[in-house]
């Protein structure tokens, strides 16, 4: 096979925003890609899905920079495709409504290159929807026009006919045409749509920055003025708009409308995020921490060269379990030299990362943290056992002490260390100084410490004080040992999570808006 046959476009529609809202096709043309070619609108997230290796070029448009004309886009595809590369060209919505896909597809039909198009979900359709307004509705619409807003009205000849617009009795749906507004509502009425018809504005729709105006088609763009709204937004003009008072949903979720931040360490904050965004919060992600390999392996390796002395190796958290394992691996070593310990987990997530490793899980306390553990193990430790602690290098020193007053010999080791997150901490800071941050997180000790210590060093917009930063920021804590540590900094923590996981504190997170 050559080179030339094996490389392929896929044409993929990302979807109108929520990264969830792509198809089962366009993700695996992703996951596939050697190179993503990607507009603005497609969401960070579904970027992250791509294999390690791949190579991404964005063809958006940058304020400050030279933006890639579309005919050098289609040339960089057929280029890339001739290369020999699996090319996704991710475009927001459905690459074929007002995508330009096109032209992209018209040169590599042209240059013989194979191609496919992943046919998405159209902001079109997909943001009314998420605003509660169906496109038809029996009896108020019985079909629907969607067009560009973006043309020039003064043109002598514009590619639309206004006036078959405005006489129409389906929904009228704008894209692109917020620049245009005032223009666009004047036209309409001069064509003879009723200046009462009901109308709508979308704004990042489908997303947890969703923003609705309504208004009848008259005030539309005064009102849209008078609020500052933005593009992207969809235009909805017609009877349809008035189902919203009924059918609202999306902006109805209890954490709608409220930005929180989520500090833990890059890999885990997107689930974490994913759930809060589910319940219609607006996540801001500021990594505080990272995980990183110990300066020293020789302790780790020691216990490593002995793993079939211990009766109990305790693991304390995923990142123990996993920094584990890759040692383990690097030493050329696998899961059989574990045969002969009992297996603890500190709570579910480590118990399944353990189980992601092909190992049963010996014990789990009820509660998630290192004094139950103790209480699980007080029956169990026989004096003179050998214990396996592999766990963060700033970790508590009380599991090891307890165990040794039961008589164990614990080999407390350093399997990673957490360092500091690449959280942007001049953003932050702008959003709280803004009064934009509605809620802080905290997962561990060292999230809150690190947390401060990122917001209240020198620099741009450094403050006086933390908390003169945090005026009416709510803080929500993991539990007790972690808000103890928030409340030796001075932070006072709002919420604490009941059930020391992920799930526990949203679920706090939850009460603490329901309640007040
Ligand atoms: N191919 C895309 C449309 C591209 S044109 C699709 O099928 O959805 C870009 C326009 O789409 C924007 O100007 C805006 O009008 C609209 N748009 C796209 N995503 C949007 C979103 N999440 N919220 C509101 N409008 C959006």
């Amino acid at each position: 096979m050559n080179s030339k046959t094996k490389g392929i476009v896929y044409l993929v529609g990302a979807g109108p925003g929520s990264p969830d809202l792509i198809t089962l096709r366009g993700l695996q043309c992703i996951k596939r890609a050697d190179l993503i070619v990607y507009d603005r609108l497609v969401s960070p997230r579904l970027l992250q899905q791509a294999k390690k290796e791949a190579e991404f070029i964005y063809v958006g448009k940058m304020p400050d920079r030279h933006t890639m004309s579309q005919e050098e886009i289609n040339r960089l595809l057929v280029e890339k495709a001739m290369q020999g590369l699996v090319v996704t060209r991710l475009k927001g919505g459905d690459p074929f409504v007002f995508g330009r896909g096109g032209e992209e597809a018209a040169l590599l039909a042209e240059n013989e290159l194979p191609f496919e198009i992943v046919p998405g979900i159209s902001s079109s359709v997909a943001v009314p929807a998420y605003a509660g307004i169906p496109v038809t509705h029996r009896g108020l619409a019985a079909g629907f026009t969607v067009v560009t807003g973006h043309e020039d009205l003064h043109k002598e000849e514009s590619d639309l006919n206004w006036q078959a617009l405005a006489q129409g009795a389906g929904t009228l749906i704008i894209l692109m045409g917020m620049g245009n507004l005032p223009e666009i509502t004047a036209r309409l009425m001069l064509e003879g749509m009723s200046g009462e018809t009901p109308a709508a504005l979308v704004h990042r729709g489908t997303e947890a920055s969703q923003r609705t105006l309504t208004a009848t088609l008259r005030d539309l763009a005064l009102k849209a003025e008078q609020e500052n709204f933005k593009h992207p937004a969809v235009i909805i003009i017609g009877e349809v708009v008035t189902m919203r008072e009924q059918l609202q949903w999306f902006e109805n979720r209890p954490l709608f409308g409220r930005r929180i931040v989520v500090s833990r360490a890059r890999e885990q904050a997107s689930a974490f995020a994913e759930k809060l965004e589910a319940l219609g919060a607006e996540t801001i992600e500021f990594p505080v921490i990272k995980i990183a390999p110990p300066d020293d392996y020789s302790g780790l390796d020691r216990c490593l060269n002995m793993l079939q002395s211990y009766r109990f190796v305790i693991f304390t958290s995923e990142n123990g379990v996993n920094s584990f394992f890759n040692r383990l691996a690097e030493s050329g070593r696998d899961i059989r030299d574990l045969k002969g310990a009992s297996i603890c987990a500190i709570g579910p997530k480590t118990k399944e990362a353990l189980e992601l490793k092909g190992l049963r899980v010996d014990c789990v306390p009820s509660e998630y943290r290192a004094e139950a553990v103790v209480e699980l193990l007080k029956e169990r430790i026989v004096p003179g056992d050998k214990v396996l602690l592999p766990r963060a290098d700033l970790a508590r020193p009380v599991l090891a002490q307890e165990l040794e007053k039961l008589g164990a010999v614990v080999d407390n080791v350093t399997a990673y260390r957490t360092v500091r997150g690449d959280g942007d901490v001049q953003l932050l800071r702008r959003l709280l100084k803004a009064g934009e941050i509605d809620m802080i997180t905290f997962t561990s000790s060292s999230t809150v410490r690190n947390l401060v210590e990122m917001l209240t060093e020198e620099g741009e917009h450094a403050p006086a004080s933390p908390s003169s930063l945090f005026n009416n920021v709510l803080f929500a804590s993991i539990g007790p040992i972690t808000s103890k540590t928030a409340a030796d900094l001075g932070l006072k923590i709002a919420v604490e999570a009941k059930v020391y996981t992920i799930d526990g504190l949203t679920e706090a997170i939850l009460s603490c808006w329901e309640e007040n």
